[in-house]
Parts: structure tokens; sequence; C-alpha cells
């Protein structure tokens, strides 16, 4: 089917944008882009809340943190000069009670150590003057973070990839990798080669390394996130984004209120373990990637230790009143009249080890001359670039 320099699988946003680091360190390398659906983005880049962090929450030390400040700057800059929709408009995360203090600190050392840009501690009435319809005991403000278009930024990319002949091989489904002299892509019914070989596969990256010699940990643990709609009104109930201090035992960010680049507010996400890796709609089933979820022991020792948080989530996901009740402690103009009967969802690649525990950080893996990111949650959308620019150095690192 062809024959290239370099072979990338997964056009998502993290791809897309290694395929472009790839490019820009040697021009004119021939290289094919290979996705199993018809366009970019179609899966966690296209579903996802469109924020650009500003890298508060993540240990300090770790590639999130290291990457995602690089790379929300580097994200504005891709989107200013390509012209892309996007608003540097602010976020603040809101303590409500005493007893979020400690974890409240813990957040505000954290993001002073990752550098986050303009990161302050502010008061309950600073609060009401950055965002009149929130209210806390006390706030992070960090101005730096925004929202974007990923889509948007992903259809940018392509073009720029077809502007210096890359190929992009869509309806291609990749189903395993064989390394000689040069690896070899088993595609639908050929073969694709290539000298170099990078697998972005997001939702479904354990598979593609587990049938390339890959280790089998971690697996992906799909987890379907809901976001509900507000009423549009003249006065937005936000001017940014406002969330809880998350729990820090789990990788999510607690239900939150975001402005996004349509000019809507959301409310959202759940988080619920789901039978399928393209969970949109709460009824899709896949035999296969339930076998996939209940075969693996990580699944059952993640749930015996995260019951109580999945009872919760399983409430919200229910119920429109439990969503309300969740925004109303940090926004209380948010009542159940306010959520329009839309929503919005995505699916999101938890990867889980054999322990149970939900690998927190980018995790890539190196065989041969395959390459795997094997764990890329938020905030890979915000860190694509830097994500890119890290993974690229360490191929030429060998
Ligand atoms: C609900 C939700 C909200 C989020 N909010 C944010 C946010 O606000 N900010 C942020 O920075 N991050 C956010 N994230 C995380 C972010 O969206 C992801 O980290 C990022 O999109 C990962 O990009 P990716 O390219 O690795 O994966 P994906 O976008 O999932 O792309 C992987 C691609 O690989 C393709 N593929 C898989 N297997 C094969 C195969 N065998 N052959 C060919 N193609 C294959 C898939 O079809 C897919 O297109 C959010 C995620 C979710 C789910």
């Amino acid at each position: 089917m062809g024959k290239y320099d370099v072979a990338l699988i997964g056009a998502g946003i993290v791809g897309l944008a290694v395929a472009r680091e790839i490019l820009q360190r040697r021009p004119g390398a021939s290289m094919a882009v290979i996705e199993r659906e018809s366009e970019v983005a179609r899966h966690q880049t296209g579903h996802n809340s469109g924020v650009i962090h500003g890298g508060i929450y993540y240990e300090p030390g770790s590639l999130k943190a290291k990457l995602c400040v690089e790379g929300a700057a580097r994200m504005y800059e891709y989107a200013e000069q390509h012209r892309i929709a996007h608003e540097r408009c602010g976020k603040l995360i809101v303590a409500v009670r005493d007893d979020e203090l400690t974890r409240f600190e813990e957040l505000e050392r954290r993001g002073v150590a990752n550098g986050v840009p303009g990161l302050r501690r502010i008061s309950a009435a600073e609060i009401r003057d950055i965002e009149p319809n929130a209210t806390g005991i006390a706030a992070l403000h960090a101005p730096n973070t925004g929202i974007v278009d990923y889509t948007a930024v992903s259809q940018t990319i392509r073009r720029e990839l077809e502007d210096q002949n890359v190929d992009f091989l869509f309806n291609t489904e990749v189903q395993s990798i064989e390394q000689d002299t040069r690896c070899r892509l088993l595609v639908n019914d050929s073969v694709v080669t290539a000298t170099q070989t990078i697998v972005c596969a997001g939702l479904w990256s354990d598979r593609l390394a587990r049938r390339s010699g890959a280790p089998a940990e971690p697996r992906i643990v799909p987890f379907r996130g809901v976001y509900l709609r507000l009423k549009p009104t003249t006065d937005p109930v936000v001017n940014g984004m406002v969330y809880p201090v998350p729990d820090p035992a789990l990788p999510f960010l607690g239900v939150h209120v975001t402005k996004h680049i349509d000019g809507g507010v959301m409310v959202g996400p759940t988080a619920m373990l789901v039978p399928s890796r393209d969970g949109y709609r709460l009824r899709t089933a896949r035999a296969r990637d339930i076998w996939d979820t209940v075969t693996w022991p990580g699944t059952w020792n993640m749930s015996r230790k995260y019951w109580r948080t999945g009872v919760n989530e399983i409430q919200m996901a229910a119920s429109k009143r439990a969503y309300v009740r969740a925004a109303r402690q940090y926004v209380p103009a948010i009542t159940r009249s306010s959520i329009d009967n839309s929503f919005h969802s995505g699916v999101r690649a938890q990867a889980v080890d054999r322990r149970g525990r939900l690998v927190d950080d980018f995790e890539i893996s190196q065989i041969g001359a395959v390459s795997h990111v094997r764990n890329a949650p938020s905030p890979a959308a915000t860190s694509a670039f830097a994500l890119a620019r890290e993974l690229v150095d360490r191929i030429e690192r060998g």
C-alpha cells in the first residue's frame, strides 16, 4: 500500500502535532498519517472541553507539569498565528468550605512550582469582581487559562501537513505492527512499511501496543463524561471558567462551569465507566471493549477502590438535579431551569494498571523503531505541541 520514512497512527491532536514536529525537523521526509475514521479529531480531541489548561494541578516534575505550561504557550501562539478562534478568559478554582483549604493550598503550591503564569490566590470579594455569579471563601485565579476549538486546530495542522505532501490514509485501521529491518503495519487487507512508526491511538492505544509486542500495562478503561449546556442568555453566567477544588485521589477535575469558544456555557463532566470506547451515547456497547475491560484485573481493583465515587457519578449521570447541585456550590445562580435539553459527551482514555491505580502522568514508550503514546489524558490537548517535542527529542536521543 505504501512505503514511507515515517508512519504516524492516529489523527487526534497528539498524532498531528507529532507529525508536524517531525516534519519541522526533517523537511521532505515521506510520511503517512493513518486514521481509522474519515476525518481528524473524531474522538477525544473533538469531544473535549476546549480548555487551554494553565498547568496548576500536576505534580511538580511530572511530564504533565512540564509540558502543560510549555504546551499552553505554544497553543496560544499557534492559534494566533493561524487565526483560530480562542480566548484567554481566565479560570477560578474556588474553595467553598474550610475543609477544602489544605487541598487548595496544595494546588497553589503545585501551580507556583509549575510556573503557571499570573497565578494568584484571591479573596471572596475578588472572586465576585472576576466572576460576579461565583462564590467561595478563597480562589486561585489563573488568568492565562483559556479556550480554543481543538477540532479547528487539528484541521489546520492537517492542511499544513498536506501542503508538505503527507499522505492521509483515512478509514484505515492498523491491526498490528511487526518490526524487522523496517516496520510493517498490517492495515485493512494490505501492508504499509516505514522506517519509523509512532502510535498516538488514544482510546485504542493499549490494543495496538499489545499487538506490537509492547507490555500489557497500562490498559485503557473508557470513562464517559457528559456536559450539560446552559440555555443561552444575554448576560452569560460566567465570564470564563469556574472549577471546584478537586479530589486529589482522582485524575478528574470535578463538575465545572466552562465557557466554550462557540459562546455557550457547559456544566460537567461526569466520569462514568462505559461499555464502549466510542460510547458517546449511553446505549453504545461493544463486546470487544466490554471483554477487555472486564478481563483486566486493574478494572476490578479500581472498582474496589473507587466504588463510592462510582455510585456518586451514576447518580449524577441519572439526574440533572445532581449536576445543578454540584455547580450551585460555587455558582449559585445556576438553577434547574438554566439547563438546556442538549448535552455534549466525550469518552476519556483512562489508563489503569494491574493494581487498579489510575495512571496520572503522560506515558511514552519505545520499542525499537516504534514509539507508543500509552497515556495522553487531559491536558494532552493543551500540551500537544510540547508533548510532540518531548516525544521527538526522545526518538532522536534513541
Ligand atoms: C470529556 C473530555 C474533556 C477533556 N477536556 C480537555 C480540555 O479541556 N483540555 C485538554 O487539554 N484536554 C482535555 N481532554 C483530553 C484531550 O482531549 C486528550 O488528552 C487529547 O485529545 C488526546 O489526543 P490524542 O490524539 O492522543 O487522542 P484522540 O483524539 O483520541 O485520537 C486518537 C486517534 O487514533 C485513532 N486510532 C486509534 N486506533 C487506531 C488504529 N488502530 N488505526 C488507525 N487509527 C487509530 C482514533 O480513531 C483517533 O482518531 C479531555 C478529554 C475528554 C474525554
